[in-house]
């Protein structure tokens, strides 16, 4: 089996980082949600679309080192190495943020995935050559297809609905804060350890 994963915000957990990105600069009160989302709409209400897109910069860029995986992620990924499964981990992430100050992204994201201690020689598995930052949707919906997924694993509904989603890949959404229910049109997963049931439903060895 090939299991294909995307990385921000279905590997990567950013709750709370951006909140506190915020807050720290003066942008939202300290009573707003640490979600995610809550933030962008207290931005956006005010109309500071530009400071959304600077701390979004920051958050994947200079801030991602303090940013934590999903709870499970790391079991997940020893499990599939134990089972011979093959992970891809292929990302749609812009090289340069689209305003504030210049980071490589792609090279933060390898760096803090090298901080987890995920690949072979760290007995988890994952190949640094199966890690793919793509810079178009469509590069990384051709990566999905190119690299032989039977499964892909992502939090973005429009991605996984998308008429160019290669046929026949199973498509998992994952949705951690339960805001999907109603879409019936994907088998949602809350977490890891309920992807890590799904793939491997025999539980223990
Ligand atoms: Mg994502």
């Amino acid at each position: 089996m090939i299991v294909g994963i995307d990385f921000d915000n279905t590997i990567v957990c950013y709750d709370g980082l951006f909140h506190q990105a915020a807050v720290s600069r003066d942008l939202i009160p300290v009573e707003t949600s640490p979600a995610k989302e809550a933030v962008r709409d207290v931005l956006r209400a005010t109309g500071r679309e530009t400071a959304w897109t600077e701390l979004q910069g920051l958050v994947y860029g200079h801030e991602m080192q303090r940013a934590s995986p999903f709870g499970g992620v790391a079991a997940f990924l020893k499990r599939c190495g134990d089972e011979r499964v093959v992970v891809n981990v292929i990302s749609h992430r812009t090289r340069q943020p689209f305003a504030g100050p210049a980071i490589d992204m792609h090279d933060a994201a390898r760096q803090w995935l090298n901080s987890q201690h995920w690949f072979s020689g760290d007995d988890h598995g994952l190949d640094p050559q199966r890690v793919y930052f793509e810079e178009t949707k469509a590069d990384k919906l051709g990566r999905i297809a190119a690299t032989g997924c039977d499964l892909f694993i992502d939090d973005l509904p429009e991605l996984l609905g998308d008429p160019a989603f290669p046929n026949g890949v199973t498509r998992l959404l994952f949705d951690p804060h339960a805001t999907r229910v109603g879409m019936t049109e994907f088998q949602r997963v809350g977490s890891w350890p309920e992807v890590t049931d799904l793939l491997f439903p025999q539980g223990g060895r």
